[in-house]
């Protein structure tokens, strides 16, 4: 399989045609935003840790019934993946609290919720994302009221499955983002679950090893993203 035709550049990946119609090759970059793009900056071989995980994760769903886009690994950054409709959604799913929902709700950051929280954002960078619900998904033709319960569903038992899957390896899965598309008709996991898009703490300590240590200007950023890879492969061998 070879890369073919540039096709779209976004924050945190290149889209690349293959010789496959409907196959694309998946490059992840180092670039790191935050701030809705306001602030910018680099995370040395964050693209070969997020590619490695978003790999890992997604054959652990797969083999636990959940569809992906995942086709299979050809670099060290990059991913062959299968072309999807994608929904203009942002699934979050929330085990404790942290992010923009500390600040919404005047929570205490770390709080353990009784219950996962489930919540659906527009995906649109001029807006900043906002927060919608399924009648704002519905109205604006997002997706249909089945496909919505799917992604729900399918937000939920991700969820679920990565709790443990990150809890072998002594991480906190404290929240998350998801991105789905349609695949045939049916609803299939997208984008990638990393650092980038999951919020990890250790297990002891409640260090942060994920992406709010380039939002936060904590330092460390690349140690962190490199740990968290080291002890998935260290628990998953
Ligand atoms: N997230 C993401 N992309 C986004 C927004 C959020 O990957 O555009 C992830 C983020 O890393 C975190 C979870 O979704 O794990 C919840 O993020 P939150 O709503 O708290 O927003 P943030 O505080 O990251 O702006």
């Amino acid at each position: 399989m070879s890369r073919g035709e540039f096709v779209y550049e976004g924050k945190a990946k290149r889209i690349y045609r293959t010789d496959e119609a409907g196959v694309f090759w998946m490059e992840f970059k180092d670039d790191a935003t935050a701030m809705n793009g306001l602030k910018r900056g680099t995370i040395g071989d964050k693209g070969v840790v997020n590619a490695e995980v978003t790999r890992r994760v997604f054959q652990h769903l797969e083999a636990n019934g959940v569809p992906t886009h995942l086709r299979g690994q050809v670099g060290e950054r990059d991913l062959l993946v299968d072309g999807l409709e994608m929904l203009k959604l942002e699934v979050v799913m929330r085990n404790i609290a942290a992010g923009s929902l500390v600040k919404r709700l005047g929570l205490e950051e770390g709080r353990a919720f009784r219950e996962p929280i489930c919540e659906l954002y527009l995906k649109d960078d001029d807006l900043g994302d906002p927060l919608i619900n399924d009648d704002h998904a519905l109205a604006l033709g997002l997706a249909s009221q089945a496909e919505i319960d799917q992604v729900k569903a399918l937000g939920r038992r991700v969820n679920a499955l990565l709790q443990g899957y990150f809890a072998a390896a002594d991480l906190v899965l404290v929240d998350f983002k998801l991105e789905f598309g349609r695949r045939a008709g049916e609803i299939v996991l997208g984008d990638e679950v990393t650092p980038d898009t999951c919020r990890l703490w250790d297990r002891e300590t409640r260090r942060k090893l994920d992406k709010d240590r380039f939002r936060q200007d904590l330092g460390g950023v690349e140690e962190a993203y490199q740990e968290v890879l080291r002890r998935l492969v260290a628990a998953h061998a």
